[in-house]
């Protein structure tokens, strides 16, 4: 017998390894095995079991030295879709392994964390005991036993005593593993089941009839009452024996998400998420791998959680950029998801107020089924949402139009809060007109151009076209501006406007201590301030029930990304942020300002018609050829010579040129084009089909292997145009 086996080298190969006579009974795949490597001792992952070697293997096979732990690592399931992933992704199998795989549970030495148990024993009338010690067993006997240092502190009594009780029979102490359980700090409150309404009750329906490995979109605006549908469809999972993962984006992984999970399913919830300790990573997987844990809640990476018989996977928030790694691999967690819930006979759902347009397509193809909720389920009601076209009186370049200043006004008189959102990840690089807002675009792609410094050109991100920067605004004459206002400069703004109301900002700048993200919420939320000025990260699911007017103030940043995606980011994002509003029973505003009033994306996140704006954006997406209706990924090369990296990515744009079914585009600097000493360019590819792409690239890559110096990525499936 034989086994391959892949060792932690990202070596993008398996090496196979002789298996001796009495491991043969014991032997699996996903275990982790001990074997001589180069003359050392390594630990790799079996792969594949078979009765002899592969023909053609030139070295010599050694037997594998032990089996390090016989309860596998991997299923057999996660090892084929480890594998679907590399070869998705274009990336060696050990890196994946490596991703699917907690850090913490194969660091050298990693244990669980063993602790004095005290377990009582029947009483034995035969024995004298001092009325002390009568009292400390009966008091034990009333708690149900407990561990050591509990009991110790509970009784106030010390180990001493106790075992002077063992010495006597009474008791019995035992070394355990103790659970470094991450909710312990947190009291956790029971919740009962919430009657459903109609929606709910047809959206829980469709997920409880959904074939095994199907996936459905649920579709529900912000507090539809979505996550009361989740914990019920878990509750019926749980009820059948199977179990569950539910993954949200990291930033959505709060106390109170965690809290609501936790509340109904008590300790059969596990929890991964970056903040864990390591002791606590490592025992929150074993707790999943052992079937102690049944109900995984945690971001992208949960998505490889060891849960066995998984009747369930959530991915809430499923259009977020999160669930897609930017490192090798570079894996799409919610296309995981669905590929995972196939694998497994699962179900996938895939909730969301903006669904992605890609998911909203496979709904349309059929691939996906839809459950769809329009109303708010609690308090509450969707804000009234009004536009303002910032061309139209005052000066430009202004930040806060008069509507916005008197809907303020409004607020801090009835001692409302207020929120205003800024979005600066733009990096402020689309020439745009500073009298009417007018954006250079690129004639064949529809897209915004990015400003080159450099060489003082407008480029396309996408087909690698270029114009000069254009004198003065084609249609006002005015001049083009690349600065952009920033969060610093709008709170002076506002705090010269409104004197005595009490500002808060919060961007990355402001945020950078360990606790100064909850500092500056746990202010707000305590009415510390009136106003929260901050960028993108207070647009996502704060939930502050006196807010009652959020500002946009410049909608167009998002809107004139360099990304054809820009249009639905900007939806999702007015969708979100107006949804800070009127959470609770005071009804809520949200006023956007824009030099676009009629573009689809604010028009359409203004009335609250997704579906209409998904429409639009969908004849767009097919005319200009993008995805959903091709893969369209990214090559990305970097080097600290300038030179070297830009004649090698326009070679290799050349090269591709020619490769059948493929639409490439010229080499282009990347948006940033310098980064720590780095120069970037990039080369978009479109196909029907990724594998047309990979074998293109693995192809050229071959016969043109990147010189030293240069460094290059393949980005599938791209989201980060940057
Ligand atoms: P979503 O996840 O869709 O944004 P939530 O699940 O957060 O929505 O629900 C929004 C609010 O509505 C929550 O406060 C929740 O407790 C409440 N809610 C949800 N379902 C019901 C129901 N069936 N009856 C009463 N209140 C509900
Ligand atoms: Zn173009």
């Amino acid at each position: 017998m034989v086994v391959k086996v892949a060792i932690d080298l990202a070596l993008d190969r398996l090496f196979t390894y002789l298996v001796p006579e009495e491991l043969e009974k014991k032997l699996a795949v996903g275990q982790l095995l001990l074997v001589p490597f180069n003359h050392r001792h390594a630990r790799g992952f079996a792969l594949e079991i078979a009765d002899a070697p592969d023909e053609g293997i030139k070295y010599k096979l050694k037997p594998i030295e032990g089996i390090a732990d016989e309860i596998p690592f991997f299923s057999a399931s996660t090892l084929k879709l480890v594998k679907l992933i590399a070869s998705y992704t274009a990336s060696p199998l050990e890196t994946v392994l490596k991703t699917a795989l907690p850090a913490a549970v194969l660091k050298p030495g990693a244990k669980a964390k063993a602790q004095l148990f005290v377990d009582y024993l029947p009483l034995n009338s035969s024995l004298s005991l001092t009325k002390r010690q009568q009292w400390l067993y009966d008091q034990i006997v009333r708690l149900d036993g407990g561990w050591m240092s509990f009991l110790c502190r509970e009784l106030s009594t010390t180990p001493q005593s106790i075992k002077a009780l063992a010495a006597k029979g009474l008791v019995e102490i035992a070394s355990r593993a103790k659970r470094r359980n991450p909710l312990s700090a947190r009291k956790i409150l029971p919740t009962k089941l919430l009657k459903l309404n109609n929606e709910q009750a047809t959206a829980l329906n469709s997920i409880n009839s959904l074939n095994s490995g199907g996936a459905l979109l649920l579709h529900g605006v912000t507090g539809s009452g979505k996550t009361e549908v989740y914990l019920q469809a878990i509750a019926a999972e749980l009820d059948a024996g199977c179990g569950a993962i539910v993954m949200v984006p990291e930033i959505a992984l709060t106390p109170q998400t965690v809290q609501r999970f936790a509340s109904r399913f008590g300790d059969k919830i596990a929890v991964l998420h970056s903040a864990l300790s390591d002791g606590e990573r490592y025992d929150e997987w074993h707790r999943i791998r052992s079937g102690e844990a049944r109900v995984v809640i945690g971001p992208r990476s949960a998505v490889f959680a060891p849960i066995k018989d998984l009747g369930l996977i959530i991915v809430d928030e499923e259009h977020e950029t999160s669930y897609k790694q930017d490192e090798t691999p570079r894996y799409h967690a919610r296309d995981v998801a669905v590929m995972r819930a196939n694998i497994e006979g699962a179900k996938a759902v895939l909730g969301s107020a903006t669904p992605s347009l890609e998911s909203w397509m496979n709904v349309k193809s059929g691939k996906y089924s839809k459950a769809v909720m329009t109303e708010r389920a609690g308090a509450g009601t969707l804000p009234n949402v009004l536009i303002v076209d910032m061309s139209e009186g005052g000066s430009p370049g202004r930040i806060f139009s008069s509507q916005l200043m008197e809907a303020i006004g409004v607020r801090l008189d009835r001692r409302e809060q207020v929120i205003l959102f800024l979005n600066r990840r733009g990096y402020s690089r689309s020439v745009v007109c500073s009298g009417c807002g007018y954006v250079a675009n690129c004639p064949n792609c529809d897209l915004a151009y990015t400003y080159h410094k450099s060489d003082n050109c407008c480029r396309c991100h996408i087909c690698g076209g270029w114009v000069e920067v254009p004198k003065k605004c084609p249609e006002c004459g005015g001049l083009f501006d690349f600065k952009g206002i920033g969060t610093q400069r709008a709170e002076a703004a506002l705090k010269s406007c409104f004197k005595e109301a009490r500002v808060l900002r919060m961007d990355a700048d402001s945020t950078r201590g360990k606790n100064s993200h909850d500092d500056i919420l746990g202010a707000f939320r305590r009415h510390e301030a009136d106003i929260l000025i901050g960028t993108q990260m207070i647009a996502k699911g704060l939930d502050f029930p006196n807010v009652t007017l959020v500002g946009v103030l410049n909608a167009d940043t998002s809107l004139n990304m360099p990304d054809f995606r820009a249009a639905e980011r900007t939806y999702q994002l007015l969708s979100q942020v107006a949804g800070r509003a009127g959470r609770a029973e005071l009804p809520g505003e949200a006023v956007i300002q824009t030099y676009n009033p009629s573009q689809n994306a604010i028009r359409l996140a203004a009335k609250g018609d997704f579906s209409l704006f998904a429409e639009e954006e969908l004849k767009e997406r097919e005319e200009a050829y993008f995805p959903p209706y091709c893969h369209l990924s990214v090559i990305n090369l970097r080097s600290q010579a300038p030179e070297l990296v830009a004649n090698w990515a326009d070679m290799y744009a050349k090269s591709l040129m020619k490769v059948k079914d493929l639409t490439v585009g010229e080499a282009v600097p990347s948006v940033i084009e310098k980064a720590d000493g780095w120069h970037r360019w990039q080369i978009v590819l479109r196909s029907a089909k990724v594998s047309t792409m990979i074998n293109a690239w693995k192809w050229l890559t071959k016969v043109r292997p990147s010189p030293n110096g240069l460094k290059i990525t393949f980005d599938v499936d791209a989201f980060n145009f940057l």
